[in-house]
């Protein structure tokens, strides 16, 4: 009887769930809206109808758990999510053991760059290494942490959170509390942000900067250059704690790779005694958004050896 996992991705916009064997190969998918304004008990009836319905699809075959991929900090003993921007509904509240109990089947939550990590560990771009980190630029910058061929937790679940080290010590405000976090220098908001103040557009994404830099536009490429400066000061930092062959980046940004990709290079290289002595790659992530999905419905296989 084939064994099979549920992958569950539950952002502050999209809510997708995902049936995979243990071969990493993806049988069904779901993919839905995430109705935040219908409170959180609607969302969380969204997730369990999801799941029970790629349950039923899938008949007979053997549930080896459920992983749920969530924005925020987690509290992985108990379940929880706490200081989610994205989720703020959801501030403390059991949501692994409420769908433990509505399905009936084994949940693990996780932070959701934690879970791409381990997509991209599993059957992405570090599949051949056991250790890893993986940087996603989106609304903020998630990191996920691969050690050993497993995510690095810390002591309650909140190790890898990459997006608020400081990378500018008076840089910009950031949620958190801190000022300069990297996410605040160097995620697709932050690059909509700056476009904004050098008056390039009110309301650009990422991807309406780098075709502005496409086009030539000086301004779109500086912000670039920032950007790579800033990953590149992280990025530094990481390889000097960790020493690890491989730092993957994924999310908006990455199309406008060639633009940020050599400043941030050039700071890797001037800040990192461990990169220039030992074999290291920095590269881009291949699962895109999906990453989370595989990595979420990994980890109840992890679980079980
Ligand atoms: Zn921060």
């Amino acid at each position: 009887m084939l064994e099979y996992s549920i992958g569950v991705d539950l952002g502050g916009t999209n809510l997708r769930a995902a049936a995979i064997d243990a071969n990493g190969a993806m049988i069904d998918k779901i993919s839905g809206s995430t109705h935040l304004k219908a409170g959180r008990d609607a969302v969380v009836d969204d997730m369990v109808n999801a799941i029970a319905t790629l349950r039923g699809r899938l008949g007979e075959r053997k549930l080896a758990g459920v992983g749920v991929g969530v924005p925020g900090f987690i509290l992985m003993d108990k379940g929880v999510i706490v200081g989610s921007n994205n989720l703020p509904q959801f501030e403390g509240y059991p949501v692994r053991d409420e769908i433990e109990r509505r399905l009936g089947a084994k949940v693990i939550l996780e932070n959701d760059a934690n879970a791409a990590a381990m997509g991209e560990k599993w059957i992405g771009a570090g599949a051949a290494v056991e250790d890893l980190v993986l940087l996603t630029l989106g609304t903020g910058v998630g990191g996920g942490i691969i050690s050993r061929g497993r995510v690095l937790e810390g002591s309650v679940g909140m190790a890898g959170e990459i997006g608020h080290i400081t990378v500018s010590p008076n840089g910009n405000p950031c949620g958190c509390g801190n000022t300069g976090c990297l996410e605040k220098h160097a995620s697709a908001t932050a690059i909509g942000a700056m476009a904004r103040l050098m008056g390039l557009g009110a309301e650009l994404t990422s991807e309406e900067v780098y075709k502005l830099a496409v086009g030539g536009d000086v301004r779109a490429k500086a912000i670039f250059k920032s950007m790579g400066e800033h990953l590149g000061i992280a990025i530094a930092t990481l390889i000097n704690i960790f020493n690890f062959p491989l730092y993957l980046l994924s999310g908006g940004p990455l199309p406008a790779w060639d633009f940020f990709a050599p400043a941030m290079m050039a700071e890797i290289e001037r800040r990192s005694f461990t990169y220039r002595h030992s074999p290291t790659r920095v590269e881009r992530a291949t699962l895109g958004n999906e990453a989370g999905l595989y990595g979420a419905a990994y980890l109840p296989f992890l679980a079980g050896r």
